[in-house]
Parts: structure tokens; sequence; C-alpha cells
């Protein structure tokens, strides 16, 4: 097990200062000379691996976790432990960016942007799908203007963009609107219902009105640290069965669920069904609607489908991911809230998670 650390390899002219945190993950294997195994790459000597970091005008400083981890391992108490080491150097950096595994890196962008409450500094999930010690790596493209973009300042010299963000192949997404929808292509993330917050091409174009201000920012930043377990995630299927759906919702401790709707947010509309979602929610189970197409939001209100889910008591997630319902979910009921208050929480976008426009 390696032990956590933080050391500096400073650039000669400082600008920004740049805190990169490695959790593991593709990105960051190289080759192994002796057994051809693919082994953690040190990122310590990042200046000795990539001389072109020296051009750009930041300061970097790399705190490794202290057990790196292939990503589909990942459990909320790592996001703890990022969110703890963004805490405790949020004075000493301008900014954060996280090199993650692709596949969870999702749900982690999702769950830190709601962690960090009041957040003012740019926070940048980076990956790769090709290890960075292979000749035809994306992750050294996506490492350099993943510093570049945490280092970035808008005129008035505040953050360019300061928000829990994803970079990967050429775009700059808000992370928690990100989905992994390739298992084998450089571009590997989208956003499906909101635009790229940059497009980096020669240039990285900022899609600034889109991009949040740290400026209405008044409070220090908060982490919040607890996050409720006790959720589930069900996707509907033609011929899911009462038995099935009535011993997952009957779990014990269940507090959450996210039910992966058909369209615009519509299910079977079957008496059983029905009742079940209508006992479940009476029971204080907080139910999000959200859609299994790839892009667009529920609507409830257009068919008779989705407003029998309505009338049972299950929420809209209108156009949120999965990723960012399941997390958003796991964090709002991780707060000593009242049912109403969670409740409350879920409907609103608190982090820019889902589109205003879409509510009706
Ligand atoms: N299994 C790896 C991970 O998520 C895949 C990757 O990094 O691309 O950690």
């Amino acid at each position: 097990m390696q032990r956590s650390s933080v050391w500096s390899v400073a650039s000669a002219s400082r600008r920004s200062s740049i805190l990169i945190i490695y959790t593991g993950g593709t990105i960051g294997m190289r080759i192994d000379q002796q057994t051809g195994a693919l082994v953690p790459f040190d990122f310590g000597g990042i200046y000795e691996e990539f001389p072109a970091l020296k051009y750009l005008s930041v300061d970097i400083d790399v705190h490794t976790m202290p057990k790196l981890i292939d990503s589909s391992n990942m459990q909320p108490s790592d996001w703890v432990a990022m969110a703890e080491v963004i805490r405790s150097n949020y004075e000493r950096y301008d900014g954060f960016v996280v090199l993650h595994g692709t596949d969870t890196m999702s749900y982690s962008a999702s769950a830190l942007s709601f962690m960090l409450e009041n957040l003012a500094k740019p926070v940048v999930f980076t990956g790769s799908q090709i290890p960075i010690g292979r000749l035809r790596t994306d992750g050294r493209e996506n490492l350099i203007t993943a510093i570049e973009i945490a280092g970035a300042r808008r005129a008035d010299g505040e953050p360019m963009v300061p928000e829990v963000s994803l970079l990967f192949h050429s775009c700059l997404y808000r992370g928690n609107r990100t989905h992994k929808m390739s298992a084998e292509e450089l571009d590997a993330f989208s956003s499906p219902n909101f635009p790229a917050l940059a497009e980096v091409g020669v240039k990285i174009s900022y899609n600034e009105p889109l991009i949040s201000s740290a400026k209405g920012v008044a409070e220090p930043l908060r982490v919040a640290t607890m996050m409720n377990e006790g959720v589930a995630i069900i996707k509907l299927f033609p011929g899911i069965g009462e038995y099935t759906l009535r011993a997952i919702l009957a779990v014990e401790g269940l507090r959450g669920v996210v039910l992966e709707t058909y369209g615009a947010g519509n299910a079977p509309t079957s008496e059983w069904f029905l009742r079940l979602m209508r006992e479940t929610v009476e029971r204080g189970v907080v139910v999000m609607n959200v859609t299994q197409c790839d892009n667009g939001s529920v609507e409830m209100q257009l068919y008779e489908t989705g407003l029998r889910l309505q009338a049972a008591g299950v929420l809209s997630g209108y156009d949120m991911t999965t990723e960012a319902a399941i997390t958003k979910l796991m964090y709002v009921l991780g707060q000593n809230l009242t049912l109403e208050e969670s409740v409350e929480l879920m409907k609103m976008p608190i982090r820019g998670e889902f589109t205003l426009s879409a509510l009706v």
C-alpha cells in the first residue's frame, strides 16, 4: 500500500497553483519493464515524464491517495476522502485536478459536486482510455488540458470554471451532467442534456454564460461527509416481476430509489405496480423518476402512464442522469433533514444538475 503524500514539482513562473489528486484508474498505468504488467505510475515524476508541463505557467503539486484503485472499486468513503483532501488544501491552491478511472468517474464527479458546498474553485476530473505509459495514450492530452483549465482565469482574475467539471477528449462538461458512453472510443463521455462548458481545439473555447460564477459564493467551503447508502437504482423492463420489485423495495434501511422509466417518464399502469409505488412512497422512501433514454427529460404529465406514477408520489428527475440522481439522493438523505425537506431539495436543482427550463 502506498503512503499518502504531497510534494511540489513547481514550475518557474507561477500563475496558478494546482493540486493533482491521483486516485488510480487507467490514466495512472505504465508498463513495468521487468514483468510487462501494468503498474501505477508515479506522478511525482510528472515533469520528467511530461516536460511540456513546464510551458504551462502553473505550480503543480501531486497528492497520491493512500490506496490507488480501479474506479470500479469506488465507494462513498473514497468520495469523502477526496473531498477531505480538497478541504484541507483549499486555501493553498487555486484549482484541483482529480485523476480518476473512467468507469465511475461520472458518479464521483456528481457526488463531489453535491458534497463540496460553496465551492468557488475549479475541480476538474479527468482520466484516460489508454494508459499514460503507452505511446498512443490519450492521458497526456487530457492531463495537460485539465491542468490548464483548472488554472485558467477570467479577465477579472476569477477562476474560469469554479465548479466540479469533467474534461475528456475535446470537451469540458459539468461533472454532474456526464455519463460514460463508450468503453472503447477516446471520446468516451457525453453530457446528454447540457452543452459543453468548453470545447478544446487549437484554443480552449469557454462557454462562459453556462459556467457557474464564484462571485455569488459568500460562505466558506463546507464538505458534506455523510452519504446515505440506503439507495437503489431500478431499471424497468417489460416483464419486471412483482416479487422481484417487492423484494428490492422491502430492503431494510431503503431511503431512496432512482427509477429508470421509459421515454418521458412512463411506467406500467398495472394495479400491483402502482400500488407498490404508492406504498413505498408512503413508507417515506424518496422515489425519483429518470428516463432510460439517452437524452431528454421526464415529463410525467404527457401520458397517463407518467401521470399515474406522479399521482403515486414519485418525483420527477427531469433531465438528470442516473449518476447525478443516485448521488444527489445519497447526499440529500445523508443530511439531517426531515422527509419534507429532503423532498424539497430533490425537487430543486442545487448544482445545475437538471434544467430549469424543463420544469413545468
Ligand atoms: N477500469 C478502469 C477504471 O475505471 C478503466 C479506466 O480507468 O478507464 O479505473
